[in-house]
């Protein structure tokens, strides 16, 4: 057998745990009947027969329940639930042929495996879990001795109280259980979404949510932008088939449409943009009627809504933190980004076989260049500058713009003849730059192998920024660093 609904999680254990202590409760009254009230020629068959069935309902679901516990995965199969729900309602009829068929008592017994059926199952388990129910009635009515007129009329009595609870389960059980665990579901995805500040970090606490809903046997998570569509999220785990998905057109339209698309056995919700790129929510929801999946797209513009509220929030948040450390006109890491920045390098450069060189950079006269062309032009200049800089910049570097016209340069694991290298070519670039006149920049740089005070770092790059300066400006200077051995300032623990 081929289950479309693969998705049946603790949820579905826990109700099947509570379905068959139920049914446990009702069988007490017939075992006691049986055995005590009007004892059967053949009591001890049957009660080995219903013993051996029982206790394969019980193995099946604690195995169930310690596999769960052990993987915390998605593993109650549905042959499982199936077989059994089966078991049940063949112990059950066991019982009620050695009971003698005088009550109804199994009658219970029976609904409560088809409704455990109609909770969990998909339309297959249902459909053969009828039947299998409804045969059993019929032989142990039969088998009871009601084989006259007797046993039309109490073969059709006793079915057709199966078959309602099979059609109120069907109509209404379900519709209240999965807009229960819908609700419950988008409540959970909400109250995260308050907390979290990741959305890489959220996504892979809420697929594993989703994958939970009714129908939806598994939710994978891409991202797709001009650079190409990538899947970053998936439950249950990510498979080489998955990278069909990265093809199909359904994907695009639902970025384009901000509305979920249905193709073939799949959703695609949109969920607003991320860093990297549009992000889409698939879930794979096997073969379903129409009704279903109307409501599985209702559930879809459901999800949408959240996730692109809560999207659009992180992209808020991190756009504030961008703020926080950028300089608004050159787009440079500003001063406290540098000072955070320093703190950590100082206390790396001591491993470092190379140490740390540290340069500040002023533009020379450059109130004479405002005064001549403008403080806009002064603007423009200095973006142009900041943009030069970085240019040569590598990535382990940090340039800030430390104030007005003034930058600072952190060069990890370098060398003060290295760093002098990249100061004297960073002051031969600027003097080609194209500006409206031509700027030049003094810098003075300075070198350490240990803790030091930031403090007295920048100020030791700054007295040799002072002596460019003071020796006619346009060139590197540099102060190397105290002896390694005389470093004792660094903080204790
Ligand atoms: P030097 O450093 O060579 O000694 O001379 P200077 O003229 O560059 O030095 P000073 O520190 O006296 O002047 C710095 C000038 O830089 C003053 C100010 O008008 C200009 N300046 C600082 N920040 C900005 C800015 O954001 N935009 C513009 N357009 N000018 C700025
Ligand atoms: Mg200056
Ligand atoms: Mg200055």
């Amino acid at each position: 057998m081929n289950f479309a609904y693969d998705n049946i999680g603790k949820r579905h254990l826990l109700t099947g745990i509570w379905i068959a202590l139920a049914g446990l409760g009702i069988e007490i009254p017939i075992v006691i009947d049986l055995t005590i009230i009007k004892p059967h020629p053949i009591r001890v068959g049957f009660l080995l027969g219903d013993v051996v069935f029982a206790s394969s309902v019980a193995i099946l679901l604690i195995v169930q329940a310690l596999l769960l516990r052990k993987t915390d995965r998605i593993i109650l199969t549905p042959i499982v639930v199936f077989v059994s729900t089966c078991l049940t309602a063949i112990a059950t009829g066991f019982l009620q042929v050695a009971a003698g068929g005088s009550d109804l008592l199994f009658i219970p017994i029976l609904s409560l495996c088809m409704l455990y059926l109609t909770l969990v199952g998909d339309t297959r388990m249902r459909r053969y879990g009828l039947v299998l129910i409804v045969l059993v009635i019929l032989s142990s009515t039969w088998l009871t001795g009601l084989r006259s007129r007797q046993f039309i009329s109490a073969a059709m009595l006793n079915s057709s109280v199966v078959v309602i609870v099979f059609l109120m389960g069907s109509l209404g059980v379900t519709s209240v259980i999965e807009s229960f665990s819908t609700e419950s579901l988008l409540r959970k995805i909400t109250d995260f979404d308050d907390q979290s500040k990741s959305i890489l970090e959220a996504l892979d606490f809420i697929v594993p949510i989703i994958a939970e809903l009714p129908y939806v046997y598994k939710v994978t998570a891409l991202t797709s932008s001009k650079q190409g569509t990538s899947i970053i999220s998936s439950f249950p785990s990510i498979m080489p088939e998955d990278t069909l998905l990265i093809d199909n057109p359904a994907l695009f339209l639902a970025i384009k449409s901000v509305a979920p698309i249905r193709s073939g056995s799949k959703i695609f919700i949109p969920g607003g943009v991320i860093e990297t790129g549009d992000l889409i929510l698939v879930l794979d929801v096997g073969k379903l009627t129409f009704k279903k999946r109307l409501r599985l797209q209702e559930l879809g513009q459901g999800l949408m809504t959240p996730l692109i509220h809560f999207t659009a929030r992180i992209q808020h948040l991190n756009q504030l933190e961008l703020t926080a450390k950028t300089d608004p006109l050159t787009g440079l890491s500003n001063r406290r980004v540098l000072f955070e920045r320093l703190e950590v390098e100082l206390t790396r450069a001591e491993r470092s076989e190379k140490g740390l060189s540290i340069a500040m950079m002023d533009l020379d006269y450059f109130k004479v260049y405002n005064d001549t062309f403008g403080h806009q032009s002064g603007d423009e200049a200095l973006k142009v500058v900041a943009s030069v800089l970085s240019m040569r910049l590598r990535s382990q570097d940090l340039l800030s713009r430390y104030g007005g016209e003034e930058f600072c340069l952190l060069m990890p694991e370098t060398t003060l003849n290295g760093a002098l290298k990249i100061l004297e070519e960073l002051r031969v670039m600027i003097n080609e730059a194209n500006l409206l006149n031509q700027i030049t920049i003094s810098s003075g740089v300075t070198h350490t192998f240990g803790y030091e005070n930031s403090d007295r770092v920048l100020k030791r790059a700054d007295d040799a920024l002072y002596n460019s300066k003071k020796s006619g400006r346009n060139k590197v200077s540099f102060l190397s660093g105290p002896d390694i051995a005389n470093l004792s300032e660094r903080p204790l623990g």
